[in-house]
């Protein structure tokens, strides 16, 4: 146990330099190009350590990384992405740097460092052992941040053939604790229409949607029930077109969380049946909730306790959170098969700019990755 740690904490210096790597090649999820660019890096580094790597190739997206391990047993997926939040030239202002024990620099925590922890990981498996002890499949995704339409039916696809699901996403807090419950994640786009008119000559004939909006937008403010887990959250607002015309056109686009899946539907028949206020006015709803919710399953909650019995072994105290973010682990966790997320680096700032990693922690979650690779049951 011991030399698996020492092993990985040896290579804690080569860790970072890896993770330098991946963070300088930038690759926000709207550009095709850096991605694929990113993608046969890290293609070139999986098939370094053994693994056999194919894309799948998207037209609009980046294409997706799979890398194939052979093992014994059903194989152990393990789910990543490589789109970050992140511009391109956003390093100019934000570049790669070491300080205080931290590695900050873009998509470093979120979620470059846990597919370092990985691939040193899997080394360090196949340095004890000679050879793997566990088959496994690594999915890297392009599209994460967005939504991950184009990857979903291949993280779904990969997920059934699993034995389990083990997500590199960011822990969570300063002691990475790892996450057995995700919220479900959605948005809504209410587009509300009225009737435009010059606000002095023909101020009566106008009907504002702008006017109406604000008043669908309380109305949505009481869908949020935090008890029950469910927020919705109007983040973007437009509408008008001049400060004399009555506005004629209004939308919001709404943030919509849930933490139990029947509240799916619940929260959608409630965005369905808005009505207008002012029957003049039309309002029109779309969207709804594309990511399921990850609940706090049995199955979720067996590879936790295998988790933290290993990280004891290890020397630490692992604690188990559920957050309000969703990740590609909710596809898997809705399909049945058991799912362990925050599995990724320790750090802060995901999405901020101040977004960084501590070092020190990098070799103990790669160990813990790997005793989880070794131990999970199938
Ligand atoms: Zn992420």
């Amino acid at each position: 146990m011991k030399s698996l740690l020492s092993r990985l904490t040896v290579q804690r210096s080569e860790m970072v330099t890896c993770l330098r790597q991946l963070v300088d090649l930038e690759s926000p999820s709207h550009h095709k190009a850096a991605l694929d660019t990113l993608g046969r890096h890290l293609a070139a580094e999986f098939g370094k350590i053994g693994g056999r790597t194919r894309f799948h190739p998207q037209e609009h997206a980046g294409d997706h990384l799979q890398v194939n391990f052979s093992g014994a047993g059903k194989p152990i997926l393990i789910l990543g992405h490589m789109d970050t939040v992140w511009d391109l030239g956003t390093l100019d202002s934000m570049p790669f740097r070491v300080a205080k024990g931290r590695a900050y620099g873009p998509g470093s925590f979120d979620m470059k460092a846990g597919i370092v922890q990985a691939i040193y990981a899997i080394r360090a498996l196949q340095q004890m052992h000679g050879r793997l002890p566990r088959a496994i499949t690594v999915l890297l995704v392009t599209d994460e941040e967005i939504g991950s339409r184009s990857s979903r039916p291949i993280t779904e696809a990969l997920a059934k053939k699993s034995a389990a699901v083990l997500v590199l996403e960011p822990s969570q807090g300063s002691k990475g604790a790892l996450k057995t419950s995700r919220k479900g994640v959605g948005a809504y786009h209410v587009k509300v229409a009225g009737q435009e008119a010059h606000s002095g000559l023909d101020s009566d004939k106008g009907v504002s949607a702008i006017l109406e909006l604000a008043r669908q937008l309380l109305a949505i403010e009481k869908f949020t029930d935090r008890k029950r887990g469910i927020t919705a959250n109007p983040g973007v607002i437009r509408g008008g077109t001049r400060t004399n015309v009555v506005a004629g056109e209004a939308t919001a686009d709404v943030d919509a969380r849930v933490s139990q899946s029947k509240d799916i539907a619940y929260l959608d028949t409630k965005f369905r049946s808005l009505k207008p206020f002012d029957k003049r006015c039309r309002v029109e709803t779309t969207g709804g909730i594309g990511r399921p919710p990850m609940e706090r399953s049995k199955k979720g909650v067996a590879l936790f306790t295998l988790a933290r019995r290993l990280a004891k072994e290890l020397g630490w105290e692992l604690e188990e959170a559920s957050v309000g973010g969703g990740s590609d682990g909710n596809f898997t966790a809705a399909l049945g098969i058991p799912t362990l997320d925050g599995l990724g680096a320790v750090g802060e700032g995901a999405h901020a700019r101040h977004e960084s990693v501590v070092i020190a922690e990098m070799p103990r979650r790669a160990a813990l990755l790997a005793r989880l690779i070794e131990s999970i049951p199938g």
